[in-house]
């Protein structure tokens, strides 16, 4: 590997700890050191876990019931991404106080173009990472990992060392170092498949990938591989994109990593599809109005259904129903799957400050506003300040109690 210089390019990579499960230890503290898990819906599959519901076993993808089994104790709460996608805007308008130039890679993670940007603060690169790091978790209540080095991909790869809560700069004279204790299944792309392809041909750490001569890293990877090897010696690719062009889909899919007949396994993995597709929409406010389900035969045969929605949006509920809907028009007791997805196209933007197009009500928005303020009375005057009881007595819709579990159920 040719060495590069310290800081020929600089990138951030900032990426929440464990998001959906912070965001809802943050509006309620009761929960914390608890183990909670999100759910797509209610009783469908687990889509995001805390630390401590990891340690007993829970998986992502896990169904509810199985996860029910480990730890039955655990707090089971359905996914709001309102309320995520809020957090997710606030820790996004404190990234760019610090820079102007700044990508929404997903709903918890961001890029940030850091050249010149120690001359305007004055402040290292370290300084600069823990300063951001704090006022993520001072204002949104999350913690957030940051890498800071000369790549995205070498960036992405320093915040995931060392996760949760921690700071990583990585200057290009100590990339080696730094790639010689990470395994090649820990660099971003790199999925099972290929990780199995690199083993076989002597390449076990990223270090070793980096090695690999060109033309072999061609005929492995292809051109993808070629480009990601640049990333990793140092050699900056691709940059910070700060507009992104409208995409003219999002999708989400995958195989189902075995074959089944299992009506609840094909249709957890298009729950657990839906759930992703969404957070992209909400993260990058954008909206759909038409959705596209597809189930992959045992003979790779793809059947698809289109669902029209009625209004552009970028909500959960709507999208998981239509999602339903294609699914029970597709799915054939006795057959075999080995793969889903879900596809969402003629995708516009959202306007800023119009709630009602991602399918919520103003009175959805005055209750998570009133729960948001109750857990900033509490956190300055002590836990039970106002409590939880008095405000169970929020009439709720449908007679439910509202905030006995503060959510406002997605779907
Ligand atoms: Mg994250």
């Amino acid at each position: 590997m040719t060495m590069v210089s310290n800081w020929p390019n600089a990138i951030a990579h900032i990426d929440c700890d464990a998001f959906y499960a912070s965001c809802e230890m943050a509006r309620r503290p009761d929960l914390k050191g608890r183990p909670i898990c999100v759910l797509s819906s209610q009783n469908a599959i687990v889509v995001a876990k805390s630390y401590d519901a990891k340690a007993l076993g829970i998986t992502t993808g896990m169904p509810v019931w199985e996860a029910k089994k480990l730890a039955p104790h655990a707090e089971y709460l359905a996914a709001d991404f309102r309320y995520y996608g809020q957090i997710s805007d606030k820790m996004f308008a404190i990234l760019r106080r610090y820079s102007p130039e700044v990508e929404v890679y997903s709903i918890d993670e961001g890029f940030m173009e850091m050249n010149g940007i120690r001359t305007l603060w004055r402040k290292s690169f370290r300084q600069l990472a823990d300063d951001i790091r704090l006022a993520i978790v001072r204002e949104t209540g999350i913690t957030a990992s940051v890498g800071v080095s000369v790549t995205r991909t070498l960036a992405k790869m320093a915040s995931e060392s060392n996760k949760p809560n921690g700071t990583t700069v990585i200057p290009g004279k100590r990339i080696e170092r730094f790639l010689a204790d990470i395994a090649v299944a820990e660099i971003p792309g790199i999925g099972r498949n290929r990780t199995a392809l690199l083993r076989k041909f002597g390449v076990h750490t990223a270090l070793q990938f980096t090695c690999v001569e060109d033309g072999m890293m061609t005929r492995l990877l292809g051109r993808h591989g070629l480009a990601l090897k640049r990333e990793l010696c140092g050699i900056s690719v691709t940059g910070v994109e700060t507009e992104p062009p409208l995409p003219k889909s999002v999708a989400r899919t995958a195989s189902i990593g075995q074959l089944t007949t299992s009506r609840e396994i094909v249709s957890a993995h298009l729950s657990y599809h839906t759930m992703r597709l969404v957070s992209e929409l909400v993260a990058k406010h954008l909206l759909t109005r038409h959705i596209h389900v597809f189930l992959t035969l045992a003979t790779f045969e793809r059947n698809g259904a289109d669902i029209r929605l009625e209004i552009e949006t970028g909500s959960l509920r709507r999208i998981m129903a239509a999602v339903k809907t294609g699914f029970a028009k597709l799915f054939r007791a006795g057959e075999s799957y080995r793969g889903c997805g879900v596809v969402a196209t003629h995708i516009s933007h959202a306007a800023s400050a119009t709630p009602d197009l991602f399918g919520f009500s103003k009175e959805d928005t005055r209750q998570l506003d009133l729960m948001l303020t109750v857990n900033r009375i509490n956190k300055k005057y002590g836990d039970s300040t106002v409590s939880l009881a008095a405000i169970q007595m929020v009439k709720g819709r449908k007679n439910r109690p509202r905030f006995h579990y503060p959510l406002i159920m997605a779907g």
